[in-house]
């Protein structure tokens, strides 16, 4: 018998989580991850496995600067997040660089 918890519930979809910027469910591969490790500054975590505490967002530029502007992501790490990191969800969100 296995119980899930709210955290790693699997529907058919996949694992989902919640947009730090719109409060939407979403399947994790919709989502975008922003992990602190353990050790080290906070990065965007492309392959969603990097250990530590992430937060997740749409792909959804909007979202992204309400939680820019909002300063989400550093609250809720708990940890300042750097330039680049914002730099580099941007560049995915429009996707200049491709
Ligand atoms: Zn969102």
């Amino acid at each position: 018998m296995k119980k899930s918890g709210c955290e790693g519930a699997a529907g058919p979809a996949g694992p989902v989580r919640q947009c730090m910027g719109c409060r939407s469910h979403l399947s994790k591969r919709d989502l975008l991850r922003v992990v602190r490790p353990p050790e080290g500054a906070v990065s965007l975590d492309a392959a969603g496995k990097a250990p530590g505490r992430g937060v997740y967002l749409c792909r959804n530029a909007a979202c992204f600067k309400r939680v820019r502007k909002s300063r989400a992501l550093e609250r809720s790490l708990k940890s300042p997040v750097p330039e680049e990191v914002f730099a580099a969800i941007e560049a995915l969100l429009t996707g200049d660089g491709s």
